[in-house]
């Protein structure tokens, strides 16, 4: 009874919202029968299907990056898990790029998440061992992360701003250390080594975007928003988005309120107007610089 009081105690202190480390439980996949030339498994969280072969090592690996994915977001200590109801959530893997884009993958990206149908589309070359198209380790899985965090977030998604939207996705993405595995013990490293390697590998200056431009964009708004970005610079955006969703989700007990309410709330305010970005700017700028970041926005014309 004392030590139930004492851990109780002790979880009332710690106000920061970090679920534990996490490791994969073993691979969960039910095969089920074939659905139009495309196999089919179920996962314990998911559909996965897909058009071409997998090996029995690959398959295991995705299904328990996207079950993982799925229990961190679940027990992450704010109502993000909201997955389309009914149905299992989907994961298509597409053999051919022109057949990824057909189903509604967006051209250029390894995976994308198609909200009108929730489905999690992966362009499988990416994904399979050996293969990966040039991407460095386990870029590929905190792709398939990411996209899998849009699925689980899929009811409350709309009622987000996108920047958060894509924050938190990327957020996760972060503290993805690779198979399903996720560590939230040091989310500050994390994110520096992850900005690092994105954009930066050799340099702490880490270039983005004015938080102005991003406040307000829905989720169309800043598909052409990145759209319009040169392709090597487009993670700019994402990182301005990482940063944000790191400056609520760690930024004390009002700002975690804030976005605690926007999940629940039909018509939740704005989180950031862009009258707000400078102030942010600097707090943010002011946070990373001992941390081993130098924030780059670029100077307003
Ligand atoms: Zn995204």
């Amino acid at each position: 009874m004392r030590l139930l009081c004492c851990l109780l105690l002790i979880s009332a202190a710690a106000a920061e919202p970090l679920p534990k480390d996490f490791t994969p439980l073993p691979a969960v996949l039910e095969p089920q029968p074939d659905d139009g030339g495309r196999k089919v498994w179920n996962t314990r969280y998911f559909r996965l299907d897909s058009d071409m072969e997998l090996r029995p090592n690959e398959l295991a690996r995705l299904s328990q990056v996207a079950d993982s994915t799925a229990m961190v977001v679940k027990n992450y200590p704010l109502p993000l898990f909201a997955p389309p109801e009914g149905l299992r959530s989907r994961i298509a893997i597409y053999k051919e790029g022109r057949d990824y884009v057909a189903a509604g993958g967006f051209a250029g990206t390894a995976g994308f998440y198609f909200s009108r149908r929730a489905v999690v589309l992966l362009e499988g070359e990416y994904f399979v061992e050996g293969a990966g198209k040039g991407l460095p380790p386990n870029y590929n899985e905190d792709i398939m992360a990411h996209e899998v965090v849009h699925l689980c977030m899929h009811r409350v998604n709309r009622r987000l701003p996108q920047w958060l939207v894509e924050g938190i996705a990327e957020y996760f993405s972060c503290a993805h250390s690779g198979g399903g595995r996720y560590s939230f013990t040091d989310i500050d490293k994390s994110l520096r080594d992850h900005l690092r390697s994105r954009l930066s590998p050799k340099d702490p200056g880490i270039p983005l975007q004015p938080v102005a431009d991003l406040a307000t964009l829905d989720g169309h708004q800043w598909l052409e928003h990145v759209t319009g970005i040169a392709q090597e610079d487009r993670y700019q955006a994402y990182a301005t988005a990482l940063l944000l969703a790191h400056y609520y989700l760690h930024g004390g007990e009002a700002r975690l309120e804030a976005v605690r309410r926007a999940l629940v709330d039909e018509k939740p305010a704005d989180l950031i107007t862009p009258a707000d970005g400078p102030k942010i700017q600097e707090a943010m700028s002011r946070y990373w610089r001992s941390r081993g970041l130098t924030l780059e926005f670029p100077a307003k014309e």
